[in-house]
């Protein structure tokens, strides 16, 4: 249990739509008692490199207080918060009711909408988070965007570099040759009659990333729910917004709130619980939605009946029991529960889920792999992605080394997972001084979800391009 107030923590709307909330001297006024708290307090001092980069420059100013800190200075602290949330979920004693009132991310978010409305994002970064734009382009051009896209293609990852501010050595999802809706819009599996969750119904939200990327990831989920008797519906208008959360354009994120509420409220109407198959979509929906738009009928009715994947099948076990013909994997498994599973204050549902698979061992692995949805990809944030990323990788490597049998490495968040095996690549060849490229002898899944429809049996048809 943390210090400070008894209550339980609580969040506050977001004032994003108050002039005050755009007022650079009130905001610096917030930050100023904000980091002098933190200063302080340090707690935060391993979470993430925001935190080491705010003692630093405040011990090292001329009176090692922050009164002799010039507010300018504040713009790295800011830019290293990929607003996990970790500080707020699980550190900050003083987080409201407490009277101090400290929002730390919420903080950050403030700061970069500040920038955001004064026109100080750059454009490209802007088009790169068009997630939904890019990924029926990707889609539609997928051998030519997987081509371009390589990591070890020195060319196109050189003028995406200069064009974009990507990384050249940051590994990017691929994508699929048709997005997921498309693929389900033909064929949907047929539904278990006997399985004892039989009646249940739910939308797959299936997010920009396994409707673009891997659906691989979808269609285990498909496949999941159709055997455990739920009836199931393929559901995706637009992204969630998470993309333009980090950049501070929070009327984005509304906009999106607002159309994507729209279109599965009658659904929700009808009694269907809502999926989103990455952690940071199923936070959106959750938790960020109603702060953004707090007198919204439909994002709260939304907010009430969206879960986690894991969170969702976890439900079915809790209540009605799953469906039989879990069988062994082999091998072990290290799960990786990523910082926007944690904020959903859910429990680890993907250890627990992966549990379920007979005689199979799991290793979760609980920190934050550094890499922040859009943000780790950046040419300013890649190294910092990799440095907040490598105890995670420490652990993921031993894990890996252990495993008697196939090596299998997951986690709730595909794009962390990706970035996980990236850096132990990387770390890898900064060792033997040998590019060992991905081929790691790690299986290839990415969730938890696929794991486990692969114990079932339910994998994905080989036939369709993605990133695995
Ligand atoms: S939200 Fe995450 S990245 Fe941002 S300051 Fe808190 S712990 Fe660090
Ligand atoms: S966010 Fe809270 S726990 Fe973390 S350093 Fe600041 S005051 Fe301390």
């Amino acid at each position: 249990m943390r210090e400070g107030s008894l209550d339980a923590p609580m969040r506050h709307p977001i004032d994003w739509q108050e002039d005050d909330f755009y007022d650079e001297a009130k905001l610096d006024e917030e930050l100023r008692r904000v980091f002098d708290i933190c200063h302080g307090c340090r707690r935060c001092f391993n979470l993430c490199d925001s935190f080491p980069r705010l003692f630093d420059l405040i011990d090292g100013s001329d009176t090692g207080e922050l009164d002799s800190v010039d507010s300018k200075d504040f713009k790295p602290v800011v830019n290293a918060c990929t607003l996990c949330d970790m500080c707020f979920m699980t550190k900050c004693p003083y987080v409201p009711p407490h009277e101090f009132n400290l929002d730390f991310p919420h903080l950050m978010l403030r700061y970069r909408a500040v920038e955001n409305k004064k026109g100080d994002v750059a454009t490209m970064a802007k088009q790169v988070r068009k997630t939904d734009r890019n990924g029926k382009l990707g889609c539609g051009f997928s051998g030519l965007a997987n081509w371009a896209t390589r990591e070890d293609n020195r060319l196109t990852r050189t003028v995406m570099e200069t064009v974009a501010g990507i990384d050249r050595r940051a590994a990017l999802p691929k994508y699929a040759a048709t997005p997921f809706t498309k693929q389900a819009a033909k064929s949907m599996p047929a539904v278990n009659a006997d399985a004892p969750a039989h009646g249940r119904k739910a939308v797959l939200y299936a997010t920009c990333f396994a409707n673009y990327n891997n659906t691989d990831i979808a269609d285990a989920m498909l496949a999941l729910l159709a055997h455990n008797g739920v009836e199931t519906e393929v559901v995706y208008p637009e992204c969630c917004g998470m993309p333009q959360l980090e950049a501070g354009d929070i009327a984005k994120v509304a906009d999106k709130a607002k159309s994507v509420a729209r279109t599965l409220a009658p659904y929700v109407a009808e009694g269907y619980s809502v999926v989103a198959l990455v952690p940071s979509c199923a936070l959106m929906l959750k938790q960020e939605w109603p702060l953004i738009l707090p007198g919204d009928t439909a994002v709260k009715t939304l907010s009430e009946a969206s879960y986690d994947a894991a969170e969702y099948i976890m439900d079915i076990a809790g209540k009605e029991g799953l469906a039989d013909g879990l069988a062994p994997i082999g091998g072990e498994v290290t799960v990786h529960i990523s910082c926007h599973s944690r904020a959903q204050n859910m429990g680890q549902k993907a250890t627990q889920l992966l549990r379920l698979i007979p005689e199979t061992k799991v290793r979760p692995v609980e920190r934050c792999s550094g890499h922040g949805g859009a943000w780790g990809v950046e040419t300013d944030n890649f190294e910092t992605a990799l440095k907040v990323g490598k105890p995670v990788v420490k652990q993921v490597t031993k894990h890996v080394a252990k495993a008697d049998g196939p090596a299998y490495v997951v986690s709730e968040c595909p794009l962390a997972r990706e970035h996980i095996v990236q850096g132990m690549t990387i770390a890898e060849a900064d060792t033997t001084n040998i590019h060992t490229g991905m081929d790691s002898g790690i299986q290839a899944f990415q969730h938890p979800i696929q794991l486990l429809a692969h114990a079932y049996g339910l994998d994905a048809p080989t036939d369709r391009e993605t990133s695995s």
